[in-house]
C-alpha cells in the first residue's frame, strides 16, 4: 500500500474513533490491493492465510465500517453479495453478466454527461456512474471456443 494511502487511512480512523488494529490494516491493505471488486468472503478467504483467527463476522462488519466512514465504496446493486470497490475517484463500471467480474473504466465524457433539467429540478445529484452489462474478453473467447466445438461435434456425427 502507497505511503499516502496508508496515512489517509489511519487519519479516517483516527477521525471517526476507530482503533486501529493489524487486522483492520490488514483489511484495508487487502481491499486496495484488489482490483475485483470483492465480497467480504473473498478478503475473508484471503485474509486468513495470515490471520488464520480471524472470523467472517470480523471481516464482514470491519468492511461495512470502511464503506460508513468513506474508506471504500460499494458496488451498485448487481444481484449479488455486496462488492466493494476501494477505487474512490470517478470512474465506470462494466459488469460482465457471465463471469461477474466488474471492470473500472475511465471516460471524460460520461463524467460530463447532461442530467436532464426535470430530473436535476426534483433531485439533488451526489454522483453518477454510468455501467454498462456486457460480455467480458475472455467469455467471449470461452463462449466462441464451446460453439466451434459443438459445431465440430455435430459435424461428426452427420459423418
Ligand atoms: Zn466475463
Ligand atoms: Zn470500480
Amino acid at each position: 500500500m502507497a505511503e499516502d494511502q496508508l496515512q489517509s487511512f489511519l487519519n479516517r480512523c483516527r477521525e471517526h474513533g476507530l482503533k486501529i488494529t493489524p487486522q483492520r490494516t490488514a483489511i484495508y491493505e487487502m481491499l486496495c490491493g484488489s482490483r475485483k471488486h470483492p465480497t467480504a468472503e473473498h478478503i475473508y478467504a484471503e485474509i486468513r492465510n495470515s490471520y488464520p483467527n480471524i472470523s467472517f463476522d470480523t471481516v464482514n462488519r470491519t468492511l461495512k465500517t470502511f464503506a460508513e466512514i468513506g474508506l471504500t465504496g460499494v458496488v451498485e446493486g448487481h444481484g449479488g453479495p455486496r462488492r466493494y470497490d476501494p477505487n474512490l475517484e470517478s470512474h465506470h463500471h462494466i459488469h460482465c453478466v457471465r463471469c461477474r467480474e466488474i471492470f473500472d473504466f475511465q471516460s471524460d465524457e460520461l463524467d460530463n454527461l447532461e442530467i436532464p433539467p426535470e430530473i436535476k429540478q426534483e433531485y439533488r445529484i451526489l454522483n453518477k456512474r454510468v455501467v454498462l452489462n456486457a460480455v467480458c474478453r475472455r467469455c467471449r473467447r470461452r463462449s466462441h471456443i464451446k460453439k466451434q466445438r459443438q459445431k465440430k461435434g455435430a459435424s461428426n456425427e452427420q459423418d
